[in-house]
């Protein structure tokens, strides 16, 4: 379909400068199509039949979906929007992460990221998608502060990173300024920056009416110094991707070759072996670096997805990774002694300290994030998530907390499960009453649709109490 989108003259002119008048007559023809949706499965939750087979339009799909060339496995393209996403239960079990094909391309960083385990920061990582797709390809044991400075979009970041479910996982609300204090501490920054996001014109024509030079400008600004803190944050031989959805070279190749002249950062060579032709279509040197240095830029009438660029620089010298001393030294972080039978509820209890942390929660705190987590209590930095959510006291007995359900850690067999169909798990997620079958044991079950946790009841026998949490809650009216 084709819209009919105003677009300012200077940005035109931005255009052209960088494409020529035949590409950019492309592109800007491009941006006034309907923009392609897409879905990412989560790896541990969205790989089962089942899902499949509840995915939005699998009842009229007949057709296998389209893959994502660049993510094959888990990135797949929807034939429309669906009416809502709200009210599928398996967007909030966090089967899939609604994502726009572009970005999904940050899962080809996998190759550069060895196979130790390393600390991962993401800068400005709200509401997550990328986020969740770092933690797909982390490798094993690594950890990843996901930090959001906007306390609202902190919260949601939050929400999805709770339920896509990684336990490594510690959730930060801070100025990037702030959290520079930790020095040089990360092996891998993700800067996907705040930007003029004219990459996202077709999707968000908002975008155009908020479109000026002047907020170009700004965004240069902001960008620079998130840079600036970022670089502070990284180790010697670690390596920082900065991304943004916009196209004008100012806060894309620029601050790319600040990065390599002013900061003396490294070139990170782009490792393309088995990259299919629609991924080496958005590769492109990149202007006005000193040595020959590559970034990828999508645009929609090369690649189906949004407007995006991304590119990879290093820190000199020499990475060293200190997770296995971490282990060692053990943890100043004030300790819960837990029964053995709560502990089981997790798949791999040695591999946790149990805390009560300020929200009144007992947390399971995986021990590889345990030294920064410390850091960052000592920095006074507002944690949104640290860990799992795991269990509190009613009385003389533990009760699963609202969240753990969501938690790939938690162990299957420890509590009942109760599979609902979609009307009543829609219910579920209003947090309404719903009806659990006479045969239900008695005690605290999780939830699940299409065998995807979605949260706790406890049946007390006569009825059962809705636990999913208030603050996740569907307000949407049912109209089904
Ligand atoms: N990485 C996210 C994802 O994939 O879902 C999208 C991030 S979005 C492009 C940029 C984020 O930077 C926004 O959430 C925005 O609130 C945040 N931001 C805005 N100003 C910032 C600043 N001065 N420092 C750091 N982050 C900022």
């Amino acid at each position: 379909m084709i819209q009919q989108l105003d677009l300012p003259k200077q940005f035109i002119d931005e255009i052209r400068d960088i494409l020529g008048d035949n590409e950019a007559n492309q592109l800007i023809e491009s941006i006034q199509k309907e923009p392609s949706v897409s879905i990412r499965l989560n790896p541990h939750k969205g790989m089962n039949a089942m899902v499949w087979c509840a995915l939005p339009f699998s009842e009229v799909y007949n057709e296998p979906y389209e893959r994502v060339p660049w993510n094959s496995t888990f990135g797949i393209y929807l034939p429309k929007r669906p009416d809502s996403f709200t009210l599928d239960p398996l967007f909030h079990g966090a089967a899939y992460y609604v994502q726009e094909a572009s970005s999904m391309a940050l899962g080809v960083f996998k190759n550069h990221l060895g196979n130790r385990p390393i600390r991962a920061l993401d800068l400005c990582a709200a509401p997550g998608g990328k986020a969740t797709l770092l933690q797909d390809i982390l490798p094993k044991g690594s950890m990843l502060v996901a930090n959001e400075v906007i306390s609202n979009r902190a919260a949601i970041l939050s929400e999805n990173m709770k339920k896509w479910g990684y336990p490594n996982t510690i959730v930060t609300s801070a100025d990037p300024k702030d959290l520079s204090e930790i020095g040089p501490w990360f092996d891998l920054i993700l800067v996907d920056a705040p930007c003029s996001g004219e990459g996202m014109f077709r999707k968000d024509p908002e975008a155009i009416a908020e479109w000026s030079v002047r907020n170009v400008e700004r965004c240069v600004e902001r960008q620079r110094e998130i840079i600036d803190n970022a670089w502070k944050m990284l180790k010697p031989g670690g390596m920082i991707i900065y991304s943004t959805c916009t196209y004008n070279k100012y806060e894309n190749e620029d601050q790319v070759n600040y990065m390599l002249q002013q900061l003396n950062a490294e070139k990170v060579d782009l490792d393309t072996t088995g990259w299919p032709d629609e991924l080496l279509k958005a590769v492109e040197p990149i202007k006005g670096a000193k040595t020959e240095t590559f970034a990828m830029r999508f645009m929609p009438h090369r690649t189906k997805g949004e407007g995006l660029f991304m590119a990879a620089v290093k820190k000199p010298g020499e990475l060293t990774t200190e997770e296995e001393q971490e282990k060692k030294k053990g943890s100043k972080i004030q300790q819960e002694e837990i029964p053995l039978y709560v502990k089981n509820w997790l798949k791999h209890p040695d591999n946790f300290i149990f805390s009560t942390m300020p929200d009144g929660i007992i947390h399971a705190i995986p021990k590889v994030i345990t030294t920064t987590l410390e850091k960052l209590q000592k920095m006074h930095v507002r944690l949104l998530q640290a860990g799992i959510d795991f269990a509190e006291v009613k009385g003389k007995n533990y009760a699963p907390a609202a969240t753990l359900a969501h938690s790939i850690e938690l162990d299957e067999d420890s509590f009942d499960r109760v599979d609902i169909c979609r009307t009543e798990a829609q219910h579920y997620l209003k947090r309404e009453a719903i009806t659990l079958a006479n045969d239900a044991n008695v005690g605290y079950i999780v939830i699940t649709y299409a065998f995807v946790p979605l949260g706790f009841m406890k049946n007390i026998g006569n009825r059962a109490n809705n636990l999913y949490p208030h603050e996740w809650k569907i307000r949407m009216e049912l109209k089904e």
